[in-house]
């Protein structure tokens, strides 16, 4: 184990206890530290989330039992958690200006479940944005369990603009009479037009759901308009963009607010993480500052420059550009797939995923693309004059690279990554008094 970070700070008191009890888990503890700090954080599903979060995380909330709601519990001894769990909720509806909160969820996927739940049956129809263009696994896709309990009918993007087809949307909603109109995905570069998505569920009669579990973050800090006003249910993540620790919330209008609770529990779960309910009230406190606000105004900036930087350089963003976090980029210009791309930056440091772009002519384990996102290089305070360095380095991985870290080339890269990381460094080692 070589790591200059003092362990307690990231770990908690406890480290030395369990180094001393169970060293082949507190090492990969350190080794999997030490990779993040290492390599080019460009997954855009990912971020670095505080150590106020993992002091949280790391807690004995871990321990209690609190199935129900606050002053409404299955078991004792609820009245820790229950502060708790309210102040998660008092600050998730003052974050997001909505009328109600659940915390519970355990994850993105989790919080949709409750979604589906809530407001439809076996059998029910569905429309939502297509995986191939955009979408989410849980949007209706044959092996999820969405895809094969709801009859999922899918819109996609414009093939000349490459943003969602509004028009198709809506011919759509017409022919299929949905049960629940969903917007939202997880390789969606450009904002989403909700106005028109309500406008197109008020005529049919449907349920608005936006799963904004890639840009709440965006929308926390106030840099992208947000869906709450316009959507009867808001399903999202709590760390990705918004940087905090790994689970799901929901947020609805108050007429949805039984449904939607009684659908995560007893319905979907059982008894909630309080160590993570406690984590996301940290996360949604952090989300109020001034700090927070810049730090979202960052990722756009940054995000933007990358996709640039990568354009000049013969790979095309898909939409031309972006306004979120995430860029998808079309490598057939530079003639390498999406699935060696991925494998010539993981040799030179650079961690990013493949992914399939809109009418993809390669199968999905190959992809044509790209795609990379901003949240954790900002976390680490890099700006645009770095991104222009990253799509650098990215271009010069790609197309020089062989895959092999030994290649001269991805030394070369990963020397360069060295020094970013080096320069602004993920989880710094606290200053010395
Ligand atoms: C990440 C994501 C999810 C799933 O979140 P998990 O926490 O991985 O279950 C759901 N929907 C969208 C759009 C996502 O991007």
């Amino acid at each position: 184990m070589s790591t200059p970070v003092h362990p307690e700070t990231y770990y908690g008191p406890s480290f030395g206890a369990l180094l001393e009890q169970d060293p082949q888990i507190a090492e990969l503890l350190v080794t999997e530290l030490d990779r993040q700090r290492a390599g080019l954080q460009l997954i855009a599903s990912e971020n670095q989330t505080s150590p106020a979060v993992l002091a949280a995380l790391g807690s004995t909330l871990s321990n209690k039992y609190a199935e129900g709601y606050p002053d409404a519990r299955y078991y004792g001894g609820c009245v820790e958690v229950d502060k708790v769990e309210k102040l998660a909720l008092a600050r998730a509806t003052e974050l997001f200006g909505a009328d109600h909160a659940n915390v519970q969820p355990h994850s993105g996927a989790s919080a949709n479940q409750a979604v589906y739940g809530a407001f439809a049956s076996p059998g029910d129809t569905i429309l939502a944005m297509s995986l191939d263009h955009g979408g989410h696994l849980t949007h209706g896709f044959k092996v999820s369990f969405s895809g094969k309990w709801f009859n999922a009918v899918h819109y996609g993007v414009d093939a000349d603009t490459e943003n969602i087809d509004y028009d198709q949307v809506e011919a759509l909603a017409r022919e299929h009479r949905p049960k629940i109109i969903l917007a939202g995905g997880s390789a969606i570069p450009r904002l989403i037009d909700f106005a028109r998505f309500r406008a197109i569920a008020d005529e049919v009669g449907a349920i608005f759901w936006v799963d904004a579990a890639h840009f709440i973050g965006l929308v926390a800090g106030g840099v992208i308009p947000s869906p709450v006003p316009h959507a009867d249910v808001v399903s999202f993540t709590t760390h990705k963009v918004l940087r905090g620790p790994r689970g799901g919330a929901i947020v609805c209008r108050e007429e949805h607010a039984k449904k939607i609770d009684r659908a995560v529990f007893p319905m979907m779960q059982g008894g909630p993480l309080m160590h993570a309910v406690a984590a996301k009230a940290v996360n949604f406190a952090e989300c109020m500052t001034p700090a927070y606000r810049s730090y979202a105004q960052q990722v756009l900036d940054n995000a933007a420059a990358l996709a640039a930087g990568l354009d000049a350089r013969g790979i095309r963003p898909i939409t031309g550009g972006t306004d979120t976090h995430l860029s998808l980029h079309d490598l057939r210009g530079v003639g390498v797939s999406g699935r060696d791309a991925e494998a010539r930056c993981d040799a030179a440091g650079i961690v990013l995923n493949k992914n399939a772009i809109p009418f993809d002519p390669a199968k999905p384990n190959i992809a044509s693309g790209i795609r990379v996102g901003s949240p954790s290089v900002t976390t680490q305070g890099m700006g645009v004059p770095q991104m222009e360095v990253v799509a650098d380095l990215i271009h010069r991985a790609v197309t020089q690279g062989d895959g092999d870290p030994e290649h001269a080339v991805a030394r070369e890269v990963r020397a360069q990554v060295t020094e970013l990381m080096t320069a602004h460094p993920a989880y710094p080692e606290p200053s010395a008094g």
